[in-house]
């Protein structure tokens, strides 16, 4: 099977060491893509200014450098939230810059770069993943650049479309498997992680595990970010909630704070049997006020 022809942008021939995606956080920068594994975590939506708040000292507490939080949901009904819009984006600002945070966050359009010009990370989500114009847009904005995988995509659609970013002159360029619609009723979706493997054998481009969205499931999350590691990921996007039943989207895949921790430590021996190591900013003594 030819998933990646030499003459791709993406193939790791061009770059046999691979890509780092740096990440600006307010603590320095974070390399996604080098010998340390990086989890972002947070929740799916920003909600209100208390629940990005609580979910922000929890990240950092844990020790994971970046947040993620949508403020512009793509939702598949239009009577379900729909996200906080501008104002989720400058909670989410907020919060990530009083705990020394870097930020994640979905990026439907791209008249939503001003509104989202504080983000470190921007996420193209599983529904985006084939939006041209924006994948464009983003190539010439030269911004760091979360390629989530389309329910749908084949790996060499996933590709292509991360092709254009790199073709369009921006390099900074993570994948992200979410899972694939399969057959299977248990999970929400079908965590893929031949694809982890294969990408990370035929391009140079880091690759982060989305365990939350592939199941849909909490009680998955820890199994599956386990053999998402040990499959050769960089690292993850895992959502977490202060208060998971109150949670207005995706509540019942979100990790409650503490697991978050359980997380790190059970990731951490095995991180160091593959030769990798788990990113941790050190602990913030104070939260920095503005
Ligand atoms: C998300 O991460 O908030 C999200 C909507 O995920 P996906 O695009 O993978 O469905
Ligand atoms: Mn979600």
């Amino acid at each position: 099977m030819e998933t990646v022809p030499d003459t791709a942008l993406s193939a790791r021939t061009r770059k046999p060491d691979g890509t780092r995606v740096v990440i600006g956080s307010p603590r320095g920068p974070v390399e996604v893509g080098g010998r340390a594994f990086v989890v972002m975590a947070g929740p799916c939506a920003v909600e209100s200014e208390a629940q990005i708040g609580e979910a922000a000292e929890a990240v950092a507490a844990a020790g994971c450098a970046v947040l993620r939080g949508g403020a512009f949901k793509p939702r598949s009904s239009p009577y379900s939230f729909q996200g906080l819009g501008d104002d989720g984006a400058r909670l989410l600002g907020d919060a990530a810059r009083r705990n020394g945070l870097a930020t994640v966050s979905e990026i439907l359009d791209a008249s939503q770069l001003d509104a989202l010009q504080d983000v470190a990370l921007l996420q193209v989500g599983a529904r985006s993943m084939q939006n041209f114009p924006l994948l464009k847009a983003l190539a010439r904005s030269g911004r760091p650049v979360l390629l989530k995988r389309g329910m749908a995509a084949t790996i060499e659609e996933w590709l292509l479309a991360a092709e254009y970013l790199l073709a369009g002159g921006n390099q900074q360029v993570i994948l992200c498997e979410r899972g694939i619609r399969t057959f299977e009723t248990a999970t929400r979706n079908t965590l893929d992680l031949s694809a982890v493997a294969i990408v990370k054998q035929h391009t140079h481009l880091p690759v982060l595990v989305d365990p939350s969205h592939s199941s849909g499931r909490r009680d998955l999350v820890l199994p599956l970010s386990l053999a998402a590691a040990a499959a050769g990921a960089d690292g993850l996007l895992v959502d977490i909630h202060p208060r998971p039943s109150e949670a207005l989207c995706d509540g019942g895949q979100a990790l409650l704070p503490r697991d978050l921790s359980d997380l790190l430590a059970r990731l951490d021996p095995l991180l160091s049997a593959v030769g990798r190591t788990l990113f941790r900013h050190p602990p913030q003594r104070k939260a920095v006020s503005r």
